[in-house]
């Protein structure tokens, strides 16, 4: 499989896919009604798998930058390692974040740092893997960056009840345990070139990196967005969204911000990295 890689200044990006379903956008976007969507089924024929239907990708990044190598979010996950995930959120998908890692010539012990933008289920399903002998982190070498807010939000039985089953249990109580979570506020620095900086509302503590290095700029932010037409329609609300008005927010603020800085962004359920345009006026998502 050919992996998608992005080069930002001295940082290289690789696009790591670990899976993808159909979601009814009715679903995802409960207030939009289902004709609203047809401009954006034209100009983005690949976000869509029919009609009424979204394409939705689960993918990680790898971001090489200073010798340190950082993965951002885990993925969807498998049966192994998180027992409901393929039942409740991928429809029987399993994830291959894995496989697609090696397959782009990284083993899981080459990575240094696992960012995790937010600890939604969908973002978490690859932290720990289950054996005979016990449960142990994937990334066996790693330290893995969880924001405080979202840990504080989640780590209630409540919280599990949303998604239908215990991911929590499943994926992150085990990094605590097993020493190896840092929880982090506020804008923290990964490296001089990489930034991880709060963009709330979706989850209380999710984050986005951005990434600077020799005059060019990008931002990986996990779910601000959840496909290119909300880059246009930035105040439809997607149905996991904790805090709407918050999330709109933030969205807005990130587009005037990779807008006025010419930035390339990418999100975890579109693949690939893409730029603002202006189109009579109108902000568009336009592939790189
Ligand atoms: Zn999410
Ligand atoms: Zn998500």
């Amino acid at each position: 499989m050919a992996h998608i890689k992005q080069t930002i200044g001295n940082v290289e990006i690789f696009v790591i896919h670990d899976a993808e379903i159909a979601l009814p956008v009715t679903r995802s976007f409960p207030d939009v009604p289902v004709e609203a969507w047809a401009p954006y089924q034209e100009r983005f024929p690949e976000a869509f798998s029919g009609a009424d239907s979204m394409r939705v990708h689960f993918e990680c990044y790898l971001v090489r930058s200073q010798g340190q190598t950082i993965l951002v979010d885990t993925g969807l996950g498998s049966s192994n390692t998180n027992p409901g995930t393929v039942i409740n959120v991928g429809g029987g998908t399993e994830g291959e974040l894995l496989s697609h890692l090696q397959s782009a010539g990284f083993q899981a012990s080459d990575i240094d740092t696992v960012f995790l933008t937010h600890l939604h289920p969908d973002h978490v399903g690859w932290n720990v893997t289950r054996s005979d002998a016990g449960e142990s982190v994937t990334f066996p070498k790693a330290r893995y960056v969880g924001n405080q807010a979202d840990w504080d939000a989640f780590d209630t039985p409540k919280d599990s009840e949303v998604f239908g089953y215990d991911w929590w249990a499943d994926t992150m109580t085990p990094l605590k345990r097993l020493g190896v979570l840092e929880l982090v506020t506020g804008e923290t620095q990964l490296t001089s070139e990489i930034t991880a900086i709060p963009t709330p509302g979706h989850t209380p503590g999710s984050m986005s990196l951005a990434i600077t290095s020799a005059g060019e700029k990008a931002f990986i932010m996990g779910d601000v967005f959840h496909g290119p037409a909300q880059v246009t329609e930035s105040d439809w609300v997607f149905h996991y969204d904790v805090d709407p008005d918050l999330a709109v927010q933030t969205r807005n603020r990130m587009l005037d911000r990779i807008e006025a800085e010419n930035a390339a962004m990418a999100v975890c359920h579109h693949s690939g990295f893409g730029r603002v345009i202006r189109v009579e006026g109108r902000r568009y998502w336009q592939a790189m």
